[in-house]
């Protein structure tokens, strides 16, 4: 859809916001399980969106990057701003306009972000041509939003400051929106959307907007009409029994890494050799798409580091098993009280939904 808004220029308020921005790094995707009904059942319309002609942005001072292949994540920004009360489209616009020149003013060529979405949910282009890239579905604009993940993933600038406050429900809303009408044009699967926080050493997109990202996943994937498992983000600096089952499963996968239940930098190579082994982008951040490749299914009669993973997990819960790698009556016993009690078909066969369990 074509949809420009025409712009009335009415009393715009003075003043200049004073943009903090969340800084500038980085991210990665997956394959969401399988749809239920094998594709995306609903198609969805582009929201309504401000072009940068719209909100009467300057020029880019350099050419824009097109690059000729599609992003494979979406990365969501707070903008680090008063959290305002007005709801204006003009204020969305004198926003757009102010993070385009604090950006110029780090010597940037245009809007860092692709996509900026106001407190008013009002939708704007962020970085030239991003909408027309996206409207074609194939190629992408080099952004500058997050270190190291510019040319494959999408930015989006939510206005505001979500450490202790949570986004009004309108800008929510719009984010939703937005991000399944990416998810569609370029074939991001529902499950591959992060926070900044992911990739960089950054608050940003805060500690609300970014604890909402699982239920945003769900409700993108709802949207598209699909259905996913959205699986734990595990990342470095973590550490605990999720951890263990990373490094299980990634011993289990042919890398050689230390079962320590911390995740450093040992922990993170294996992961960026496990992603390229899979044909994913190597970032490190065991999001859905990677835990999807990465669960091996085990089985009474089945041995080896997988099993580790599960008798560990089993028996950090409580159950009686013993971490000997092999899946035998005891296991299988405590893999079906842990599936009843997960209202899980209890078969004693660890697959993709009672590893989710497991590691959630
Ligand atoms: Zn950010």
């Amino acid at each position: 859809m074509n949809r420009r808004q025409v712009l009335r220029w009415g009393t715009l308020l003075g003043g200049s916001l004073v943009l903090a921005s969340c800084g500038l790094n980085k991210v990665t995707v997956f394959e969401a399980g399988p749809p239920a009904n094998g594709l995306g059942a609903l198609a969805v319309s582009s929201p309504a969106m401000s072009t940068t002609t719209d909100w009467k942005a300057q020029a880019p001072r350099e050419a824009i990057t097109l690059l000729p292949a599609r992003p494979t994540r979406v990365i969501v920004h707070h903008t680090a701003s008063a959290n305002v009360s007005d709801f204006s489209q003009a204020q969305a616009y004198t926003l757009a306009r102010s993070i385009q020149q604090s950006h110029f003013d780090r010597g940037w060529s245009d809007s860092g972000q692709h996509f900026t979405i106001s407190r008013g949910g009002y939708v704007m282009e962020g970085r030239h041509r991003s909408l027309d890239a996206a409207r074609g579905g194939t190629q992408h604009v080099r952004g500058a939003h997050c270190e190291g993940f510019n040319d494959v993933s999408v930015g989006i600038e939510n206005e505001g400051t979500y450490m202790s406050a949570a986004p009004p429900t309108g800008q929510y809303d719009a984010l939703v929106r937005l991000c399944a009408w990416l998810c569609q044009q370029y074939g991001i699967p529902a499950t591959e959307l992060y926070g900044h926080r992911d990739f960089v050493n950054t608050s940003c997109p805060g500690d609300l907007l970014y604890a909402r990202l699982p239920q945003l996943r769900r409700d993108v994937a709802a949207r598209l009409g699909v259905s996913v498992r959205v699986w734990p983000t595990t990342r470095s600096g973590q550490s605990g029994e999720r951890v263990r089952s990373v490094q299980f499963l990634l011993r289990a996968r042919g890398q050689n890494v230390a079962v320590d239940g911390a995740y450093g930098s040992g922990t993170g190579t294996a992961v960026s050799a496990f992603q390229t082994s899979a044909g994913l982008t190597p970032d490190t951040v065991v999001g859905s798409a990677t835990w999807e490749r990465l669960i091996l299914t085990v089985r009474p009669g089945d041995s080896g580091d997988a099993v580790r993973g599960v008798q560990s997990q089993l028996a950090t819960r409580g159950y009686a098993v013993t971490v000997d790698g092999a899946f035998g009556p005891a296991t299988e016993s405590a893999v079906k009280s842990f599936q009843t009690a997960q209202a899980l078909t209890a078969d004693g066969v660890v697959g993709p939904n009672t590893w989710l369990a497991l590691v959630e």
